[in-house]
């Protein structure tokens, strides 16, 4: 939900290059109050410097930003109200933890007393309620980005940026931090940006998740629309698992080979497309079922998981699938062995097709 102080954010046609390179190529995105939105890309898509740019430490070469409703190209980094977490926490070494939380209060010309009010409310925030007067070095990492939380917090500033805040920490406390994060988020309702390049990170945190791949918008959407409805091949290999299999459109008639595949959605355009299978979405079937596309192939191969087997399914032509179901699934108990045959049925909801590239 969003506080009543929550604002949205327009990134209109946002461009930037450093020399020929187009960092960032006509990136518009809505960001609406109180969201929580992910901006998801690999290595070098730009997500960075979009968030430079929206922190106002990057001038863009051309678009525009509304904070609400004020332009803030223009505006210095101090002025436009943001708090910022960073992977590496940036806090000082040589103050304690409340003069570190203190800082941004400090230069907002906040009174003794009600900075010291503050700080401990944030500090309790953070569950690091007493911990003031310890020092920085006495903090373990996941502490250290909680206090550079509560930093940021402590203004209560209108907008978050996050850029990658728990890279640095190990499985279990990131996992947990993101948790604590998304609480917290819940709690305060202020619109947050957060940058990450981990697609279950994303898929976990986020309201929606801007997927960016090499400085463009690739795709907007709710993390289960993300997933289930990928716009492309890009996406759709970036988040999760998949195979693709080469179908053809024709006159709106969509094929496999010769079987009719039937799918959610508008047809694509006539000529080469793809279709993307998730191993989980693939199922054991006794032969064609109604509201499934159907699939007869030879195991070529399992793998024990824990939790979890992958079984590799070869539909002839050098087209191979893989399945995943729960290892204490009751058809796992009749599977044949390998080199038998057996039927994969597909969801027509489930069945997402692609254009070909991209
Ligand atoms: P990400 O955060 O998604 O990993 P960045 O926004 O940091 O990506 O970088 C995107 C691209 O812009 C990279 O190719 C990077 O080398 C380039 N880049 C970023 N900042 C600068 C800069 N100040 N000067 C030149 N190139 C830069
Ligand atoms: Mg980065």
């Amino acid at each position: 939900m969003a506080s009543a102080s929550a604002l949205d954010i327009h990134v209109r046609q946002v461009s930037k290059s450093y020399g020929a390179v187009a960092v960032l190529d006509r990136v518009d995105l809505h960001v609406q109050a109180g969201e929580f939105l992910t901006l998801l890309g690999p290595s070098g898509s730009g997500k960075t410097t979009l968030l430079m740019v929206l922190a106002g430490f990057t001038r863009p070469d051309s678009g525009s930003i509304l904070f609400g409703t004020q332009e803030v190209i223009r505006l210095a980094p101090q002025k436009r109200d943001l708090g910022m977490v960073f992977q590496n926490y940036a806090l000082f070494p040589h103050m304690n933890v409340a003069a570190n939380i203190a800082f941004p209060l400090r230069l907002r010309k906040v009174g003794a007393a009600e900075s010291a009010r503050r700080v401990e409310a944030a500090l309790e925030m953070v569950q690091l309620g007493g911990y003031g007067a310890r020092g920085i070095h006495e903090l373990s990492g996941g502490q250290r980005q909680r206090v550079a939380l509560a930093r940021a917090l402590v203004f209560e500033p209108r907008i978050i940026l996050m850029d990658e805040p728990l890279s640095a920490l190990d499985k279990q406390l990131r996992e947990l931090m993101q948790l604590e994060l998304r609480r917290l988020h819940e709690k305060l309702g202020t619109t947050t940006i957060y940058v990450t390049h981990d697609q279950r990170e994303a898929l976990t945190m986020s309201d929606r998740i801007a997927v960016i791949d090499k400085g463009k918008l690739a795709q907007l959407d709710t993390p289960q629309r993300i997933y289930s409805k990928p716009s492309s091949r890009f996406v759709a290999e970036f988040i999760g698992e998949s195979t693709f299999l080469d179908v053809t459109m024709a006159a709106g008639v969509c094929r496999y080979r010769d079987a009719v595949i039937k799918a959610d959605g508008a047809p694509l355009r006539d000529g080469r497309c793809l279709m993307m299978i998730r191993p989980e979405q693939l199922q054991i079937v006794d032969g064609a079922q109604d509201g499934m596309n159907c699939f007869g192939g030879r195991i070529v191969g399992r793998v024990f998981q824990g939790d979890t087997m992958r079984i590799e399914i070869d539909l002839g032509g050098g087209d191979i699938v893989t399945l995943r179901v729960p290892a204490n699934s009751a058809g796992l108990k009749s599977l044949p062995a390998d080199g038998g045959s057996i039927t994969l049925g597909l969801a027509i909801a489930d069945t997402t097709l692609l254009p070909d590239g991209g």
